[in-house]
């Protein structure tokens, strides 16, 4: 629901540059010229909306659910407002090819004297083209696709030249034009406190690496903080970046393993790339940002206090949190699925076992694939023959919280009592 909020406004906003640029158009008729401009219209502001999606601003998870589904959006966004920009000078050329074809092909190849402001609208739908194919064709490595997108901003800063400087019904409906250039304007102020002027403008505490512990592939790291604790509910994220020799310093998201009434803060990375690897090489006492926090996915979020818990392998975090602030008189009750292959690689049971020995409301059963092959939405229902009551909970592997999904919808579970976590915001 809180997701068809976001998207909704979105749509809105569109619809209402076509509201009005609808007097502009009366008595020139339906052409190509007009579905261009309702091309670039629709371009411009999904453009600009794009980079408010991007500042991780608190109110945005309301709109969309959590910042996963931010991030989601935004991808689709960014995609739909590309296409938006590429019909616009397509449908201009084909307009003005009915009238002579040197004008149509001065439309898509700018001459030194079709005016600056066509060139810089040129300018920005191929800085758009080129940054997107990065994105979504070239698997670039993830700290270089983030510099990339860095300079989307310029795409908008050259479309704002172009609304402005070019003539057309921007520049003679009033009403509109200021419509577009408020978009545009809060688009670049995005853009400059999240991307240009972040350090400055964006909240982070800082903690200091207390303790290191390897598990397995598993690092666990506890922090604690060097001056404001942070504030968060139990299976919220943070983004966290360190100083520290070896380690990059790109910020990474994690959940956080710790329970918000702890002094100190902890995470668990599982090793599954070049970062998550070289987090081995963390030092205790080490400087750590965080920005945070962000999410939706803790059972204080619910509306059922019957709940299913289901974890995957490392989606086995944002639960511990959970987990440990679970107390035997809060009015929950929970049974946590612990999914992994043997059971070497449940490496935080017995500290589960204990949470439920402190809470008997919450129920921990290990199920390890290797014997029992896949956790089965009817598996589940077996053991919870009132199921149906309880919203759920998933975290890990993709295809599994898709066909968990999948399953728990064909038995009748509706998507808005499942909540899930994806690990990744691409
Ligand atoms: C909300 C959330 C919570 C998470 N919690 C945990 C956790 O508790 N424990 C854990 O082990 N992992 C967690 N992850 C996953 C963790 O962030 C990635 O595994 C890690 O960033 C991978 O980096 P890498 O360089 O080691 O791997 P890579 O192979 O470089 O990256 C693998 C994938 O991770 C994602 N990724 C990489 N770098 C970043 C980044 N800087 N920001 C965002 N995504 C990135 C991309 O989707 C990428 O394709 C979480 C992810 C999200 C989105």
């Amino acid at each position: 629901m809180r997701k068809n909020i976001g998207i909704l406004l979105i749509i809105l906003c569109c619809i209402g540059a076509i509201v009005l640029w609808l007097p502009s158009a009366q008595g020139s008729g339906i052409s190509f010229r007009s579905f261009s401009q309702i091309a670039a219209l629709i371009g411009i502001i999904l453009l600009s909306i794009n980079f408010i999606l991007s500042t991780r601003l608190k109110f945005l998870e309301g709109f969309f659910g959590g910042l996963n589904q931010v991030y989601i959006i935004h991808h689709v966004v960014g995609i739909t407002a590309l296409l938006f920009l590429l019909v616009h000078p397509v449908l201009i050329a084909i307009y003005y090819w009915k009238i002579s074809l040197a004008a149509a092909f001065d439309v898509i190849f700018p001459s030194p004297i079709s005016g600056f402001a066509t060139w810089f609208g040129m300018g920005a739908l191929l800085t758009l083209i080129l940054l997107l194919v990065l994105t979504l064709y070239v698997k670039l490595p993830y700290n270089l696709w983030k510099l990339t997108h860095k300079f989307m901003g310029i795409a908008l800063i050259l479309a704002t030249i172009h609304v402005l400087f070019i003539s057309s019904t921007v520049s003679n409906n009033y009403p509109l034009r200021y419509y577009i250039l408020s978009f545009c304007t809060i688009g670049l102020i995005s853009y400059l406190y999240r991307t240009l002027l972040g350090r400055f403008f964006v909240k982070r505490v800082r903690y200091k690496v207390d303790k290191i512990k390897i598990v397995e592939n598993v690092t666990a790291i506890i922090l604690f903080p060097l001056a404001k604790k942070l504030k968060y509910l139990p299976g919220q994220f943070i983004f966290i970046k360190f100083a520290s020799l070896g380690i990059t310093s790109e910020e990474h998201p994690f959940s956080l393993t710790s329970t918000p009434d702890e002094e100190v803060i902890s995470i668990a990375a599982k090793s599954s790339g070049d970062y998550t690897e070289t987090l081995k090489l963390l030092k205790e006492d080490s400087i750590a940002t965080i920005e945070g926090p962000f999410g939706r996915f803790s059972f204080v979020e619910a509306r059922r206090k019957k709940q299913i818990w289901i974890a995957g392998g490392i989606g086995i975090t944002p639960f511990l949190s959970m987990a440990k602030s679970f107390t035997k008189d809060n009015g929950y009750e929970a049974t946590l699925y612990y999914v992994v292959k043997v059971h070497k690689e449940a490496i935080f049971l017995s500290l589960l076992h204990q949470c439920s020995q402190n809470s008997p409301n919450l129920k921990v059963v290990p199920f390890y694939t290797k014997t029992a092959g896949h956790l089965t939405a009817n598996i589940v229902a077996q053991d919870i023959p009132d199921f149906a009551t309880h919203d759920i909970f998933i975290c890990g592997p993709k295809p599994m919280m898709t066909s968990l999904r999948t399953q728990f919808n064909n038995l009748g579970v509706r998507n808005g009592h499942i909540f899930s976590e994806e690990f990744s915001l691409d």
